[in-house]
């Protein structure tokens, strides 16, 4: 069985183009391209050189003595949290910002909900000279005013979307538009594996450089390239995809996702969608959704913005529906807990996110002999003030 997208952008049952009539010229020239370009020698030396010169990578992949010691299993840290601007998004954003280049493109647009990948947008465009527009919601402008300082300072321009709840399908919406509008000079900058063919493959390849890593690194510490298993947080699945990508044939290596559950799977503030939703169709491709009976989205809620999201990337509900992967969810509690945790005994302060994938070690039967890697995909910094609230610092 493969778990790679086939030709029509499927991955089983899940995946696709559900896209207007209007956007077919944008999408059409992406899907005839993007394999071209990124298996070309000058995309392939571009990208290589910024992730090692500009990102920092190699990410290190560091071996948590004190945790090990408190789980009884070995436990290793795929540190993203080191990257240029704190986290895997930025892996991402370089490739499609060369990715754009090589297609002629000069302008950019980006959908933020916390701001985070908006932040990694504005970032690649100061870094190769285009104009940058990001749409967020302006429920979100309020609530992520840093962030929305930094794209600034950065050159970008932040157009708040009023319409709707003014959050983040309202600003995916707004980007929707202004591409149909300028299918000539703009390219859409998507921030995780979702979204229309070929978004979701495309953004799995660029993130893919997490497990290429995570391999020959394990290799170099314990003679070995494959882990008992790979933890990652799941929102649209990004990093969790780039984690588990050189992993997926090699079915002895156990992949594990952790949704946010929110304030709990039985509360309506949750966004743990693989483990509540059902199939359907999202932000232009077939997965699960969280939604109503009738098929109404349900606002998802969860203590980290970056995991806010009612759906996941069609890769992930393959996953899923295969059992390749297995998919756990933490609760708001649990992860913060887990924060602490990595903090005291390790002193790297995990963004929420990263949390939720250190909070499933509670959740599994580790042996000692097991190698465990977890992707911590960020920083806590931009989760501070939430951290203080809580434990009252
Ligand atoms: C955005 C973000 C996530 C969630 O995105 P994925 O696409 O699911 O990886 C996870 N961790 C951090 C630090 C983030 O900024």
């Amino acid at each position: 069985m493969s778990y790679q997208v086939n030709r029509k952008g499927y991955y089983g049952e899940f995946g696709g183009a559900f896209i207007p009539e209007m956007m077919h010229p944008n999408i059409e020239e992406l899907q005839e391209k993007y394999m071209e370009v990124i298996n070309s020698y000058n995309f392939r030396q571009d990208f290589i050189a910024l992730l090692k010169h500009y990102v920092g990578r190699p990410s290190p992949l560091y071996y948590a003595r004190r945790m090990s010691e408190k789980y009884q299993s070995h436990i290793f840290l795929k540190r993203e949290d080191l990257n240029h601007t704190g986290s895997h998004k930025i892996n991402n954003t370089i490739g499609q910002i060369l990715l754009a280049k090589a297609l002629g493109k000069t302008r950019i647009i980006a959908e933020t909900g916390a701001g985070q990948h908006g932040v990694a947008t504005a970032t690649v465009c100061a870094l190769m000279d285009m104009k940058c527009i990001v749409y967020m919601g302006a429920l979100d402008v309020q609530r992520q005013a840093p962030n929305v300082k930094k794209m600034r300072m950065l050159g970008a321009e932040v157009i708040a979307a009023e319409s709707g709840n003014k959050t983040l399908k309202d600003a995916t919406n707004e980007a929707m538009r202004d591409w149909i509008n300028n299918p000539e000079d703009t390219h859409y900058i998507i921030g995780s594996v979702v979204g229309p063919h070929p978004y979701p493959d495309m953004v799995a390849r660029f993130q893919s450089v997490i497990s290429e890593e995570i391999k020959w690194q394990l290799d170099e510490q314990l003679g070995r390239e494959l882990p008992t298993r790979v933890i990652a947080c799941v929102g649209g699945g990004s990093n969790a995809a780039g984690a588990f990508y050189h992993f997926l044939d090699s079915e002895a290596v156990e992949l594990i996702g952790v949704e946010a559950a929110g304030k709990g799977i039985e509360t309506k503030e949750t966004a743990a969608t693989l483990t509540l939703g059902k199939p359907g169709v999202l932000h232009s491709s077939r997965s699960f959704v969280m939604q109503t009976n009738d098929g109404q989205i349900i606002e998802p809620y969860s203590i980290s913005a970056g995991l806010d999201y009612p759906g996941i990337g069609p890769m992930h509900a393959n996953l899923h529906a295969t059992k390749r992967a297995k998919y756990l969810w933490a609760t708001d509690d649990e992860v913060l807990e887990a924060a602490l945790e990595l903090t005291q005994l390790e002193g790297i302060i995990p963004a929420l996110e990263s949390a939720h994938a250190l909070a499933a070690l509670k959740k599994l039967s580790l042996k000692p002999e097991d190698v465990n890697v977890i992707s911590l995909s960020g920083r806590g910094d931009k989760d501070m003030e939430t951290y203080l609230n809580h434990f009252g610092y």
